[in-house]
């Protein structure tokens, strides 16, 4: 019998039954010719993922975290103008993480639940005529605010200023749930990890490289030695890492493209769009207010939701987990207390989105939230009805 719960977690995320049992294998060499196809096989089948034909696909053992670290070291040089917008505690991390390496950092605040300041960027590069700043980062969707970000507004900023510096997004919570098209928009750098809409375990840290980054690192000279591209180009070649692979995650990779490619990429950012959509309806029949400003701004895969004035979102999430034994996200940063999240990313259907939804009711209910009992499941549930086509 099993008791464990679907999580309703932005990361890590659910792991379907035929991942884990791809992953569940006795210990192969990885250098050998078997592994080596695999591997290989892997890193072709990301291109798609990340919308890309001319870029590179990288895979690091590291999380999403490593993943920044990687994009930076290997592309930029201390001392370097990086420009970045404030709008989220991931956004907010990675411009920690940048200025750990000693980069100058120009950051644009905007208040949590915006999106990327687009605009202010514009007039930034226009004005930047020396051309001092060598990149801009993005994060596409803020998994702290469920706020999702118009990356090709960023590139379209960079054309019309016909400004060199390179374009790197952080996609670890929209890649592969969401439109991800790193060709189209002029991405330069884009990361994942894997235990997002990926869907194996945590331990993968998943990038794509375009010709451009890929020329920069000849420049670059940020510390950087385990997570060298250019050790890894060369023992990917060879279909390997540069030290020991993690080989079963691996496995798990494969797996999950192949489920991704199974379903369609469309129908999996409309299955996305469609959950998320419901998850939202169900929060404004509670009457409550989502994080995320403007409608063009939601997230298909996670949703940040503001609490009642009086409560504490960090007893709400620890309530469900305790009592009804489902996980949901806190609020984290500026936010931390005032929110709970749900995450609806990765191996998730209706079924699975409305036995959540149910559970945070009841939670919600039990703690005297001013809420009615089966007012978002009934919401949700109309959306699906309608809106789910077999
Ligand atoms: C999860 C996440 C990360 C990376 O976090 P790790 O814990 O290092 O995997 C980075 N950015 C965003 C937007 C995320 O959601």
């Amino acid at each position: 019998m099993t008791t464990q719960n679907p999580v309703f977690l932005p990361g890590p995320t659910n792991i379907p039954d035929r991942l884990r049992r791809a992953m569940n294998t006795q210990t192969i060499d990885h250098r050998s010719p078997e592994f080596a196809e695999h591997f290989k096989h892997v890193l072709e089948q990301l291109k798609p993922i990340f919308g890309t034909d001319q870029g590179q696909p990288f895979i690091f053992p590291a999380t999403g975290t490593g993943g920044w670290e990687i994009a930076i070291t290997n592309t930029l040089s201390p001392g370097d103008k990086v420009l970045a917008g404030s709008y989220g505690a991931f956004s907010d991390k990675w411009i920690a993480l940048c200025r750990q390496h000693g980069l100058n950092v120009e950051v644009v605040d905007r208040a949590w639940g915006e999106a990327v300041p687009a605009d202010e960027f514009a007039r930034i590069l226009q004005d930047d005529t020396r051309q001092d700043i060598k990149a801009v980062l993005v994060t596409h969707n803020e998994t702290a605010t469920g706020v999702a970000s118009d990356v090709s507004a960023v590139h379209q900023a960079l054309e019309q200023a016909d400004h060199p510096a390179l374009l790197m997004v952080d996609g670890v919570s929209s890649i592969a749930s969401m439109p991800f098209r790193m060709d189209d928009w002029g991405v330069d750098v884009a990361v994942t990890g894997s235990q997002k809409g990926l869907m194996p375990p945590p331990g993968l840290a998943v990038l794509a490289m375009s010709q451009r980054a890929l020329q920069a690192y000849d420049q670059a000279t940020c510390h950087r030695a385990y997570f060298d591209i250019r050790d890894m180009q060369q023992a990917n070649e060879a279909g390997s890492m540069p030290y020991t692979v993690p080989t079963n995650l691996v496995y798990g990779l494969e797996e999950s493209l192949q489920m991704l490619q199974e379903e369609g990429l469309q129908q999996v950012f409309a299955r996305h769009a469609t959950l998320a959509e419901g998850v939202r309806r169900a929060v404004w029949a509670w009457g409550l207010t989502l994080c995320a400003q403007g409608r063009q701004n939601y997230s298909d895969t996670v949703t940040a939701i503001e609490i009642p004035e009086g409560f504490d979102a960090g007893k709400l999430v620890a309530h469900a987990r305790e009592r009804y034994k489902v996980q949901f996200g806190g609020g984290l940063g500026n936010i931390a207390g005032k929110a709970f999240r749900i995450g609806h990313l990765g191996d998730v259907t209706a079924a699975m989105i409305l036995t959540g939804l149910a559970t945070i009711e009841m939670a919600m209910v039990d703690l005297d939230y001013p809420i009615q009992l089966g007012s978002g499941v009934a919401a949700a549930q109309e959306y699906y009805r309608q809106n789910i086509k077999g």
